[in-house]
């Protein structure tokens, strides 16, 4: 780890608001900016980045190094128990001695090489994996933790322990995103449907994306938003000026996010991405 410049925690409180995707996408983002990268996953029950990085079915090599990170690029490698399962769909059910143990191996037993950035990819909340991840990394310093939130109270409840978590460890909190912020999508992009008297709706986008190209083009440019999540009670940016940790952004709810994310893709580089990509990238840059 001394041959690391940079430590990056990306933590939740809950599970599926999307840490596993905005660390990915970190990842790629820092790699096409030419850094060095690491991407270590230790959400060892669920491990996502193999499938989020393109990398589904590999497997880690032994040299005299070490255990060989998998590359996405010679910039870019990533390590994740998901490497090490025989079959994808087996539940990996270790108490936490053992997740602590395969953690400290990952650290230790890894031939990383000299990384610009380490991006660890924690599970939700504050449990075995996070208590160990900090203990390991402390010797060497971490910079510091990004929290992801969904904009509703319910989501953000969680990411206030997820803040006492990283004061109480001495972990500075870098920011926290506020992800699936409204679902955000080009009029152009949309499937229309009309709702028939059996309550059956027929897909009628051919019609109206012609009509709007006849009698309106410029709708076409504009972004429909939908808040899919309740964020009256001021969302993840109240939280940060109540808790006192910097607010890094909103990334949109985008259909070709997740898409880009199941195909194991960088957003950056996808036009369809036009949404989401440009709003990642300047919470990227402001790290
Ligand atoms: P977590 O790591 O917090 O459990 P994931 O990153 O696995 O969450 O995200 C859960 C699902 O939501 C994934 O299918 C992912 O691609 C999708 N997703 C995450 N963020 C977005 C977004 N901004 N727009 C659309 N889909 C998203």
């Amino acid at each position: 780890m001394a041959t690391v410049k940079h430590k990056i925690l990306v933590l939740s409180g809950k599970g599926g608001v999307g840490k596993s995707t905005f660390s990915a996408q970190l990842s790629f983002a820092l790699a096409d900016m030419n850094y060095q990268v690491g991407l270590l996953d230790i959400d060892i029950c669920g491990p996502s980045n193999p499938k989020m990085l393109g990398l589904e079915g590999q497997e880690i090599h032994q040299s005299n190094l070490g255990w060989s990170p998998v590359y996405v690029e010679s910039n870019l490698g990533v390590m994740s128990i998901g490497f090490m399962l025989p079959d994808p769909d087996e539940a990996v059910i270790w108490r936490g001695p053992r997740k602590n143990g395969i953690i400290k191996q990952f650290l230790k037993d890894v031939y990383w090489g000299e990384l610009d950035f380490l991006v660890v990819d924690a599970p939700p909340g504050t449990s075995d994996e996070h208590i160990s991840i900090v203990q390991f990394l402390q010797a060497t310093g971490i910079d510091g933790a990004i929290i992801v939130t969904t904009p509703q109270q319910v989501s953000l409840i969680d990411v206030r322990k997820e803040v006492n978590f990283c004061k109480k460890v001495g972990i500075q909190v870098l920011g926290v995103v506020e992800n699936m912020s409204g679902l955000s999508q080009y009029l152009a992009d949309f499937k229309f449907t009309k709702p028939t008297e059996t309550g059956e709706h027929s897909d009628i986008t051919e019609w109206a994306l012609e009509y709007m190209r006849a009698n309106a083009p410029e709708l076409l440019n504009l972004v429909a938003c939908t808040e899919v999540f309740d964020s009256s009670g001021g969302g993840a940016t109240r939280m940060c000026r109540e808790m006192g940790v910097p607010f890094l952004g909103k990334v949109p709810l985008d259909p070709q996010l997740c898409k880009a994310a199941e195909e194991g893709r960088s957003c950056f580089f996808d036009q369809k991405c036009r949404v989401s990509a440009p709003a990642l990238y300047s919470i990227i840059k402001k790290l």
